[in-house]
């Protein structure tokens, strides 16, 4: 990877924090590593693809650090849920047998495991020795007759945020247009005018969540061409450059991929949500639109007037348990608006929000949302969530895995909502799951215990 290849990803001009003073968002900075490196967030990025071997060039912790800790989902293919690393020791490295054993992985893997490609990411050990990736990747690809991409993102490079733009890049310049659709089938009910192909950016499937909205837009003749990298596919991805519109959900560490798709092949794309009733419908408002294709807008109409009704139908019994009690989110991602948005949707008033990881537009959305006073915490530490649950007298948490003990010790009902999650909260049917989660949440009986004295005290 060329110096100059980094300097360009970290200078995203679509991306709100380039038009800050100081540069953009994914600088590296000493330590910066410490929460998951340029590897790790490309690896994160990337293994979704379950078709694909996903090869980590290094030592073994390497491997050991990034694998499987997003619970995205697959309908098919599980390759990707095997580990493969090709296991650097100190001989190796000492011996200059990396490239040897890089090559011969991948001759094993596709031997055993018949992939639909292999991805070999590069990581800091093999990168400072200056093992020739590109070549081994060319000729195992030859050797093998299956596509070897290299995704050199050794953790040095910088953030985990910038090994999320390595990996769309890669996608970008490597595997999108590599092949051309397939036809639609014979007996779809919609007519050639009316069928529309789209691309998913940023879509991680976590917990399957997708699948409430896969049928929806099935009913609508709006067929997924690739989506970037829940439940995909090698050869669907490949076949992106095809898409109608791309929708980048809800994920600013991919907009460079957006762009890149709308300079290459001017495809236009959008930036949305599926979490919440309103977002949902604005985001398949927003598909339809783009598509200028005004029968499709109808129908979408329709299904969003059926949809919205059966979903508030569903949600009249639960909205009342929720009605007034208090959260404080702190996703620290950028999807924090939508969340804010599904949690208004449910009666719920958010006390305060975390945007460590928001852009400006982000924020803005949370101010339009939640009103000009609201707060903003860009520090995610156990002593300043506390702090704003006390303040503001916060009924429980919303946040990630990692704040869960901070809110079990302070005897606070939690709920945890990132990619580690369980529960599938995206779309119609996913509101009211969270609605659920959050009543079982709130309403467990041991919260009254925690808050009394043992008998024998
Ligand atoms: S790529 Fe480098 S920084 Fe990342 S886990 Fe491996 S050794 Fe550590």
């Amino acid at each position: 990877m060329k110096g100059n290849d980094i300097l360009a990803l970290l200078d995203e001009p679509a991306c709100e924090h380039n038009h800050k003073q100081k540069s953009g968002c994914s600088a590296p900075k000493p330590g910066a590593t410490a929460g998951g490196c340029a590897f790790d967030g490309a690896q994160i990025t990337l293994l979704p693809f379950s078709d694909v071997a996903h090869l980590v060039h290094g030592p073994i912790g390497c491997a050991g650090s990034s694998w499987d800790n997003r619970g995205s989902l697959s309908s098919g293919p599980r390759i990707n849920r095997l580990g493969f690393t090709t296991d650097l020791n100190e001989q190796d490295v000492i011996m200059g047998r990396g490239e040897r054993r890089l090559f011969h992985a991948v001759r094993h893997i596709v031997d055993r495991y018949h992939p639909a490609a292999v991805f070999i990411y590069n990581t800091c050990v093999p990168a400072m020795e200056g093992d020739d990736i590109e070549a081994v990747c060319q000729a195992a690809a030859t050797a093998t007759g299956v596509p070897v991409i290299a995704v050199d993102v050794a953790g040095f490079y910088g953030s985990k945020n910038l090994g999320n733009r390595l990996a769309g890049d890669v996608m970008v310049k490597k595997v999108i247009g590599g092949r051309e659709p397939a036809p639609w089938p014979e007996n779809t009910p919609f007519a050639p005018a009316h069928r529309h192909d789209i691309g998913l950016i940023g879509e991680f499937n976590i917990a399957g969540e997708f699948w409430h909205i896969q049928p929806l837009l099935d009913e609508l003749g709006i067929r997924i061409l690739g989506s970037l990298s829940g439940d995909g596919r090698f050869a669907e991805i490949q076949t992106l450059h095809r898409a109608q519109v791309n929708m980048l959900v809800c994920s600013r560490a991919l907009i460079n991929v957006a762009r890149s798709l709308e300079q290459r092949y001017g495809t236009p794309w959008f930036e949305g949500s599926f979490y919440g009733v309103r977002a949902t419908s604005d985001a398949l408002r927003q598909l339809a639109t783009l598509t200028g294709d005004n029968d499709l807008m109808a129908r979408t109409e329709q299904l969003i007037a059926r949809e919205e009704h059966a979903a508030e139908q569903a949600l009249v019994s639960l909205r009342e348990r929720l009605r007034g009690r208090k959260v404080l989110l702190y996703t620290g991602g950028v999807k924090s608006w939508s969340v804010v948005s599904a949690l208004q949707d449910l009666g719920m008033t958010v006390v305060a929000t975390g945007t460590r990881k928001s852009t400006e537009e982000d924020k803005q959305r949370i101010r339009e949302l939640m009103g000009d006073d609201a707060i903003m915490l860009d520090e995610g530490n156990a002593r300043s969530l506390l702090d704003v649950v006390y303040r503001y007298k916060a009924d429980m948490m919303i946040a990630g895995g990692r704040n869960m003990y901070t809110a079990y010790k302070a005897r606070l009902p939690f709920l945890d909502i990132n990619q580690e999650r369980e529960h599938a909260f995206a779309g119609y049917r996913g509101i009211i799951t969270l609605a659920e989660q959050l009543c079982q949440t709130l309403e467990s009986p041991v919260w009254p215990q925690t808050h009394t004295r043992a008998p024998w005290q």
